[in-house]
């Protein structure tokens, strides 16, 4: 059977558009992934014929769930919960939990789907899947946020399990919600088993989880500077975020000799010309949950601005969003080529719309894109997995040398990936070739088509 490729993504991509068009951000990710595989597709042409990207479009299950629970005064709410548990084709499902009140399938979906090629980039045994609920856990309190983790988790138990399901955390879900998260499925379940990812280090955990997304991007960097024989020593970046992934991508830069110049909220952003401040930072949003206004308050030399940090102009060699999908717009992306910024690497996922994607590789800027830069959390994610598996507590340095290893090597696998199909440098399309090569031949022998 001849199938013309470009008809037959379009096709794709109409059809999804007419059976899913409110779904907008798990289109954006459908259209911007699909038409880089072509050079893929068309060297392996069963895959067209068997139809299995139709298939991999549509996740293998969608549970969704209400999830009733008391606030202090006394109020009582209810929230959606969702767990999309998109493709297993290479392992359980695998990814992370969002508390945030703009969560809703279409993101869950979207978020779901970029897991996939995510996982099957680290080498290890996960499938791709995403949960979380529209519930806001800002202004909170501990009490409230345990009772609202406990609801979510009565639910959830259900279809999780260690070689079934492994959620972890995301936006809104850190440390704290997986102590709650996990103590209720040994209530309701009677087990201590490894159903959860990013647990304390104390029950569990592993040591180098909470830094590993911000290690892993700032090592994926690091990689390729390397390969341009260059280095991070006295790079300065543009980075948003102030939460997990921000953090520890500062931490990181400052160890390998980088400056860190913004950090930002949902509110604001500060520019500190010195370089964050990571101890005060740590203080202000890990120990006090604050705001990031606290920070010029002890930084009088810093300036804090309300707004988005990519609508102002900041000299840097590097931008590195930490923050949230479709933080940077096509505008946006234009002043980060004006200020010369020669590197956007992703530590959130999808934050760069697919009109600033136009606008970097029009404006040469290297590109890496989330599913390669930010793995480095779930694959940390999948080393706790083992260490759970065996009972075993790896080392600091065992972790963090594997992380780098991991990340060392998808570096390699999407430059060599772009190379053979794409064009060298042409990152997101190694990322998204040599992610699905691997999910499409597991499905294909599997006879799941
Ligand atoms: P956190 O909840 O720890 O921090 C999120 C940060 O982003 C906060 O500074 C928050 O500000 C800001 N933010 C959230 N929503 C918005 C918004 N709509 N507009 C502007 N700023 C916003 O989350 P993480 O650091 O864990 O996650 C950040 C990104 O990294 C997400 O895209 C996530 O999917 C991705 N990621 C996370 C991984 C992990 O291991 N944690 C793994 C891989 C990817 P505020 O406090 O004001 O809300």
């Amino acid at each position: 059977m001849h199938v013309n490729t470009q008809e037959y993504i379009d096709k794709l991509i109409n059809d999804l558009k007419a059976k899913d068009s409110h779904e907008i951000e798990f289109i954006q990710a459908v259209e911007e992934f699909l038409p880089t595989i072509i050079p893929f597709l068309e060297d392996n042409p069963t895959f067209i014929e068997k139809n299995i990207l139709s298939l991999i479009l549509e996740p293998e299950r969608v549970i969704q769930f209400r999830v009733p629970w008391q606030a202090d005064n006394g109020d009582w709410h209810v929230n959606r919960g969702y767990r999309v548990q998109f493709n297993s084709a290479i392992g359980p499902y695998k990814g992370g939990l969002r508390f945030h009140p703009s969560v809703n399938l279409s993101i869950l979906k979207f978020l779901g789907f970029e897991q996939i090629f995510k996982n099957s980039l680290t080498n290890q045994p996960i499938g791709g899947g995403k949960g979380g609920s529209d519930f806001d856990p800002k202004g909170r309190s501990d009490s409230e946020i345990m009772r609202f983790c406990q609801s979510f988790m009565t639910e959830l138990q259900k279809h999780i399990g260690p070689d079934l399901d492994v959620p972890a955390g995301d936006i809104g879900v850190g440390a704290r919600e997986i102590g709650f998260l996990y103590g209720q499925y040994k209530r309701l379940r009677q087990s201590d088993m490894g159903i959860l990812t990013g647990k304390p280090v104390g029950f569990n955990g592993s040591l180098i989880r909470t830094e590993a997304t911000g290690y892993g991007l700032v090592y994926l960097v690091h990689h390729l500077l390397k390969d341009k024989g260059d280095s991070l020593k006295d790079k300065t970046v543009k980075l948003s975020g102030s939460g997990n992934v921000a953090i520890y991508t500062i931490e990181k830069i400052q160890e390998l000799g980088g400056k860190v110049l913004t950090a930002s909220d949902s509110s604001g952003f500060i520019y500190d010309s010195e370089g964050i401040d990571l101890k005060l930072l740590k203080e202000i949003k890990e120990v006090r949950r604050g705001r990031l206004t606290e920070y010029i308050e002890q930084r009088p030399n810093a300036s804090y601005q309300t707004g988005s940090v990519w609508d102002f102009s900041v000299q840097a060699d590097i931008a590195l969003p930490c923050a949230t999908q479709n933080e940077i717009n096509a505008v946006q992306a234009e002043i980060l080529v004006k200020d010369g910024i020669r590197i956007v690497a992703e530590g959130a996922n999808m934050p760069s719309t697919n009109q600033a994607l136009e606008v970097y590789q029009a404006g040469n800027i290297c590109y890496l894109p989330a599913k390669a830069a930010n793995a480095g959390g779930v694959a940390v994610s999948a080393l706790e997995m083992s260490q759970n598996s065996q009972r075993l507590s790896w080392t600091r340095h065992a972790v963090d040398e594997n992380l780098n290893l991991i990340m060392k090597d998808i570096y390699e696998t999407i430059s060599e990936t772009a190379k053979r199909y794409a064009t060298a440098g042409d990152y997101a399309a190694g990322a998204n070739i040599a992610g699905f090569a691997k999910v499409a031949e597991a499905m294909y022998a599997q006879g799941l088509v």
